[in-house]
Protein backbone atom coordinates (compact mmCIF):
# COMPACT_ATOMS: atom_id res chain seq x y z
CA UNK A 1 0.00 0.00 0.00
CA UNK A 2 1.56 3.36 -1.04
CA UNK A 3 0.92 6.01 2.10
CA UNK A 4 0.81 8.70 -0.72
CA UNK A 5 -1.54 7.55 -3.25
CA UNK A 6 -3.59 10.02 -4.76
CA UNK A 7 -1.56 12.94 -3.49
CA UNK A 8 -0.05 16.13 -5.06
CA UNK A 9 2.67 17.51 -3.89
CA UNK A 10 4.48 21.22 -4.85
CA UNK A 11 8.35 20.56 -3.52
CA UNK A 12 10.11 24.36 -3.74
CA UNK A 13 14.09 23.84 -4.22
CA UNK A 14 13.43 20.40 -6.05
CA UNK A 15 15.33 20.64 -8.95
CA UNK A 16 18.32 18.95 -7.06
CA UNK A 17 19.82 17.72 -3.42
CA UNK A 18 16.93 17.07 -0.80
CA UNK A 19 13.96 18.41 -2.53
CA UNK A 20 14.60 16.46 -5.77
CA UNK A 21 15.43 12.93 -3.13
CA UNK A 22 11.94 14.00 -1.53
CA UNK A 23 10.36 13.94 -5.11
CA UNK A 24 11.38 10.88 -5.85
CA UNK A 25 10.46 8.78 -2.68
CA UNK A 26 6.53 10.48 -2.99
CA UNK A 27 6.38 9.52 -6.67
CA UNK A 28 7.39 6.10 -5.04
CA UNK A 29 4.90 6.45 -2.57
CA UNK A 30 2.06 7.64 -5.29
CA UNK A 31 1.99 10.86 -5.23
CA UNK A 32 2.33 13.35 -8.20
CA UNK A 33 4.63 15.96 -7.32
CA UNK A 34 5.69 19.51 -9.31
CA UNK A 35 9.26 20.07 -8.66
CA UNK A 36 9.22 23.76 -8.17
CA UNK A 37 12.39 26.12 -8.58
CA UNK A 38 13.98 29.19 -9.66
CA UNK A 39 16.32 26.80 -12.13
CA UNK A 40 13.80 26.14 -14.51
CA UNK A 41 16.19 24.35 -16.78
CA UNK A 42 17.68 21.80 -14.34
CA UNK A 43 14.15 21.14 -12.78
CA UNK A 44 12.83 19.96 -16.09
CA UNK A 45 15.64 17.97 -16.74
CA UNK A 46 15.12 16.51 -12.90
CA UNK A 47 11.02 15.85 -14.00
CA UNK A 48 12.04 14.35 -17.03
CA UNK A 49 14.49 11.78 -15.30
CA UNK A 50 11.34 10.71 -12.70
CA UNK A 51 9.19 10.11 -15.40
CA UNK A 52 5.17 10.05 -15.60
CA UNK A 53 3.38 12.03 -12.40
CA UNK A 54 6.41 14.76 -12.26
CA UNK A 55 6.39 18.15 -13.82
CA UNK A 56 8.46 21.09 -13.58
CA UNK A 57 7.41 24.36 -11.98
CA UNK A 58 9.33 27.86 -12.60
CA UNK A 59 9.20 29.05 -9.33
CA UNK A 60 11.25 32.08 -7.22
CA UNK A 61 10.13 31.77 -3.90
CA UNK A 62 10.88 35.91 -3.37
CA UNK A 63 8.87 36.97 -6.00
CA UNK A 64 4.90 37.01 -5.27
CA UNK A 65 3.15 36.80 -8.93
CA UNK A 66 6.17 33.54 -9.32
CA UNK A 67 4.77 31.73 -6.08
CA UNK A 68 1.09 32.55 -7.42
CA UNK A 69 2.04 31.36 -11.01
CA UNK A 70 3.44 28.44 -9.26
CA UNK A 71 0.71 27.32 -7.53
CA UNK A 72 -1.81 28.14 -10.68
CA UNK A 73 0.17 25.68 -12.70
CA UNK A 74 0.47 22.97 -10.66
CA UNK A 75 -3.38 23.30 -9.26
CA UNK A 76 -4.02 23.12 -13.43
CA UNK A 77 -2.22 20.32 -13.59
CA UNK A 78 -2.90 18.09 -11.07
CA UNK A 79 -6.57 19.66 -9.69
CA UNK A 80 -4.72 20.53 -6.44
CA UNK A 81 -2.31 20.75 -4.14
CA UNK A 82 -2.39 18.27 -0.54
CA UNK A 83 1.11 18.73 0.10
CA UNK A 84 3.86 21.67 0.21
CA UNK A 85 7.62 21.18 1.32
CA UNK A 86 9.42 24.77 1.32
CA UNK A 87 12.66 23.10 0.88
CA UNK A 88 13.90 26.14 -1.35
CA UNK A 89 16.69 28.43 0.24
CA UNK A 90 20.42 29.42 0.62
CA UNK A 91 23.33 28.97 2.72
CA UNK A 92 25.07 32.37 3.75
CA UNK A 93 27.86 33.05 5.78
CA UNK A 94 30.52 35.15 6.80
CA UNK A 95 31.84 36.89 9.89
CA UNK A 96 29.91 39.49 11.87
CA UNK A 97 32.01 42.47 10.76
CA UNK A 98 31.32 41.08 7.29
CA UNK A 99 27.77 40.70 6.97
CA UNK A 100 26.69 43.22 4.41
CA UNK A 101 22.76 44.70 4.17
CA UNK A 102 22.56 42.79 0.75
CA UNK A 103 23.43 39.40 1.91
CA UNK A 104 21.40 39.34 4.92
CA UNK A 105 18.18 40.68 2.93
CA UNK A 106 18.82 38.13 -0.09
CA UNK A 107 19.23 35.02 2.71
CA UNK A 108 16.17 36.16 4.32
CA UNK A 109 13.75 37.23 1.14
CA UNK A 110 14.76 33.48 0.24
CA UNK A 111 14.58 31.30 3.31
CA UNK A 112 12.42 33.36 5.46
CA UNK A 113 9.70 35.20 3.23
CA UNK A 114 9.72 32.76 0.55
CA UNK A 115 8.90 30.56 2.80
CA UNK A 116 6.03 32.65 4.27
CA UNK A 117 4.53 33.69 1.14
CA UNK A 118 5.06 30.04 -0.40
CA UNK A 119 2.99 28.54 2.51
CA UNK A 120 0.99 31.53 2.57
CA UNK A 121 -0.60 30.82 -1.22
CA UNK A 122 -0.99 27.00 -0.68
CA UNK A 123 -2.54 27.68 2.11
CA UNK A 124 -4.82 29.95 0.69
CA UNK A 125 -5.76 27.27 -2.13
CA UNK A 126 -5.79 24.34 0.83
CA UNK A 127 -8.65 26.19 2.93
CA UNK A 128 -10.37 26.80 -0.49
CA UNK A 129 -10.55 23.55 -1.52
CA UNK A 130 -11.63 22.28 1.80
CA UNK A 131 -9.68 19.03 2.06
CA UNK A 132 -7.14 20.08 4.35
CA UNK A 133 -3.20 19.57 3.44
CA UNK A 134 -0.05 19.20 4.62
CA UNK A 135 2.79 21.82 4.71
CA UNK A 136 6.60 20.84 5.88
CA UNK A 137 9.35 22.92 6.23
CA UNK A 138 12.98 22.62 5.89
CA UNK A 139 14.55 23.88 8.66
CA UNK A 140 18.36 23.40 9.94
CA UNK A 141 20.10 22.36 13.44
CA UNK A 142 21.72 25.85 12.49
CA UNK A 143 17.95 27.18 13.87
CA UNK A 144 18.54 25.14 17.06
CA UNK A 145 21.74 26.96 17.78
CA UNK A 146 24.16 29.68 16.75
CA UNK A 147 27.50 29.45 14.97
CA UNK A 148 30.13 31.54 14.68
CA UNK A 149 30.76 32.58 11.30
CA UNK A 150 27.08 31.73 9.89
CA UNK A 151 24.58 34.17 11.63
CA UNK A 152 22.51 35.56 9.16
CA UNK A 153 21.56 31.68 7.83
CA UNK A 154 21.22 30.32 11.12
CA UNK A 155 18.85 33.22 12.05
CA UNK A 156 16.59 32.51 9.07
CA UNK A 157 16.59 29.14 10.13
CA UNK A 158 15.73 30.05 13.57
CA UNK A 159 12.68 31.95 11.69
CA UNK A 160 11.54 28.99 9.90
CA UNK A 161 11.17 26.90 13.22
CA UNK A 162 9.05 29.66 14.48
CA UNK A 163 6.88 30.02 11.32
CA UNK A 164 6.46 26.34 11.48
CA UNK A 165 4.91 26.80 15.60
CA UNK A 166 2.86 30.03 14.28
CA UNK A 167 1.62 28.40 11.43
CA UNK A 168 0.84 25.70 12.75
CA UNK A 169 -1.50 26.23 15.43
CA UNK A 170 -2.99 28.82 13.34
CA UNK A 171 -3.93 26.53 10.20
CA UNK A 172 -5.09 23.33 11.71
CA UNK A 173 -8.26 24.30 12.36
CA UNK A 174 -8.21 23.89 8.74
CA UNK A 175 -7.27 20.74 8.63
CA UNK A 176 -3.59 21.88 7.42
CA UNK A 177 -0.89 20.04 9.11
CA UNK A 178 2.37 22.44 9.49
CA UNK A 179 5.45 20.73 10.84
CA UNK A 180 9.22 20.86 10.11
CA UNK A 181 12.47 19.01 9.59
CA UNK A 182 16.11 19.94 10.72
CA UNK A 183 18.48 18.49 8.94
CA UNK A 184 22.33 17.98 10.20
CA UNK A 185 24.96 18.01 7.78
CA UNK A 186 23.80 16.72 4.58
CA UNK A 187 26.28 16.29 1.68
CA UNK A 188 25.57 17.48 -1.70
CA UNK A 189 25.80 20.42 -4.33
CA UNK A 190 25.34 22.96 -1.29
CA UNK A 191 28.39 22.12 0.17
CA UNK A 192 30.64 23.13 -2.84
CA UNK A 193 30.17 26.60 -1.47
CA UNK A 194 29.88 25.63 2.66
CA UNK A 195 33.85 24.36 1.68
CA UNK A 196 34.71 27.34 -0.19
CA UNK A 197 33.27 29.82 2.81
CA UNK A 198 35.65 27.54 4.98
CA UNK A 199 38.61 27.46 3.04
CA UNK A 200 38.31 31.11 3.02
CA UNK A 201 37.78 31.92 6.51
CA UNK A 202 39.53 29.42 8.50
CA UNK A 203 42.12 28.52 5.63
CA UNK A 204 40.53 24.69 5.51
CA UNK A 205 41.95 22.59 2.40
CA UNK A 206 39.26 21.79 -0.09
CA UNK A 207 36.78 19.03 1.38
CA UNK A 208 38.44 19.32 4.73
CA UNK A 209 35.37 21.20 6.71
CA UNK A 210 33.07 18.52 5.68
CA UNK A 211 35.32 15.48 6.77
CA UNK A 212 35.38 17.30 9.57
CA UNK A 213 31.93 17.99 9.88
CA UNK A 214 30.99 14.08 9.02
CA UNK A 215 33.64 12.95 11.35
CA UNK A 216 31.83 14.97 14.34
CA UNK A 217 28.46 13.36 13.64
CA UNK A 218 27.55 10.70 16.45
CA UNK A 219 25.85 8.65 13.65
CA UNK A 220 29.74 8.21 11.79
CA UNK A 221 29.44 9.92 8.93
CA UNK A 222 26.98 13.09 7.20
CA UNK A 223 23.62 12.73 6.62
CA UNK A 224 22.67 11.87 2.98
CA UNK A 225 19.43 13.26 1.32
CA UNK A 226 17.59 10.12 1.57
CA UNK A 227 18.06 9.33 5.31
CA UNK A 228 15.55 12.40 5.77
CA UNK A 229 12.98 11.21 3.24
CA UNK A 230 11.59 8.37 5.91
CA UNK A 231 10.36 11.98 7.44
CA UNK A 232 9.41 14.12 4.77
CA UNK A 233 6.90 10.87 3.48
CA UNK A 234 5.48 10.40 7.33
CA UNK A 235 4.87 13.97 7.98
CA UNK A 236 3.00 13.97 4.58
CA UNK A 237 1.16 10.77 5.25
CA UNK A 238 -2.41 10.02 7.55
CA UNK A 239 -0.17 8.46 10.40
CA UNK A 240 0.78 12.30 11.04
CA UNK A 241 -2.80 13.57 10.95
CA UNK A 242 -2.40 14.41 15.08
CA UNK A 243 1.13 15.94 14.55
CA UNK A 244 0.84 19.82 14.99
CA UNK A 245 3.74 22.67 14.47
CA UNK A 246 6.55 20.22 15.30
CA UNK A 247 10.21 20.37 14.40
CA UNK A 248 11.98 16.90 14.03
CA UNK A 249 15.84 16.53 14.38
CA UNK A 250 16.76 14.08 11.68
CA UNK A 251 20.15 14.60 11.99
CA UNK A 252 22.59 11.13 13.04
CA UNK A 253 22.27 13.04 16.95
CA UNK A 254 24.36 15.92 16.05
CA UNK A 255 22.30 18.52 18.07
CA UNK A 256 22.67 16.36 20.81
CA UNK A 257 26.80 15.73 20.37
P1 LIG B 1 20.60 22.96 -2.50
O1 LIG B 1 21.37 24.23 -2.47
O2 LIG B 1 21.28 21.75 -3.05
O3 LIG B 1 19.25 23.18 -3.36
C1 LIG B 1 18.47 24.31 -3.18
C2 LIG B 1 17.57 24.49 -4.39
O4 LIG B 1 16.81 25.70 -4.18
C3 LIG B 1 18.33 24.67 -5.71
O5 LIG B 1 17.79 23.80 -6.70
C4 LIG B 1 18.10 26.13 -6.07
O6 LIG B 1 18.04 26.39 -7.47
C5 LIG B 1 16.75 26.41 -5.39
N1 LIG B 1 16.53 27.83 -5.13
C6 LIG B 1 17.42 28.76 -4.68
N2 LIG B 1 16.85 29.97 -4.63
C7 LIG B 1 15.56 29.82 -5.02
C8 LIG B 1 14.46 30.71 -5.16
N3 LIG B 1 14.58 32.02 -4.91
N4 LIG B 1 13.28 30.21 -5.57
C9 LIG B 1 13.15 28.88 -5.85
N5 LIG B 1 14.16 28.00 -5.76
C10 LIG B 1 15.35 28.46 -5.34
O7 LIG B 1 20.04 22.72 -1.03
P2 LIG B 1 20.00 21.37 -0.14
O8 LIG B 1 21.32 21.14 0.47
O9 LIG B 1 19.34 20.27 -0.91
O10 LIG B 1 19.03 21.87 1.05
C11 LIG B 1 17.61 21.80 0.95
C12 LIG B 1 17.00 22.38 2.20
O11 LIG B 1 17.51 21.72 3.38
C13 LIG B 1 17.29 23.87 2.41
O12 LIG B 1 16.18 24.48 3.01
C14 LIG B 1 18.47 23.85 3.39
O13 LIG B 1 18.58 25.06 4.12
C15 LIG B 1 18.08 22.68 4.26
N6 LIG B 1 19.22 22.09 4.95
C16 LIG B 1 20.29 21.61 4.25
C17 LIG B 1 21.37 21.07 4.94
C18 LIG B 1 22.58 20.54 4.23
O14 LIG B 1 23.60 20.26 4.88
N7 LIG B 1 22.53 20.36 2.90
C19 LIG B 1 21.36 21.02 6.35
C20 LIG B 1 20.25 21.52 7.02
C21 LIG B 1 19.18 22.05 6.31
Amino acid sequence: MMRLEGKTALITGAARGIGLAFAEAYLREGARVAIGDIDIDRARTAAAGLGDGAIAVEMDVTRQDSIDAAVAQTVDAFGGIDILINNAAIFTAAPIDEITREDYARTFDINVSGTLFTMQAVARHMIERGQGGRIVNMASQAGRRGEALVTVYCATKAAVISLTQSAGLNLIRHGINVNAIAPGVVDGEHWDGVDAFFAKYEGKAPGQKKQEVGAAVPFGRMGRAEDLTGMAVFLASDEAAYIVAQTYNVDGGNWMS
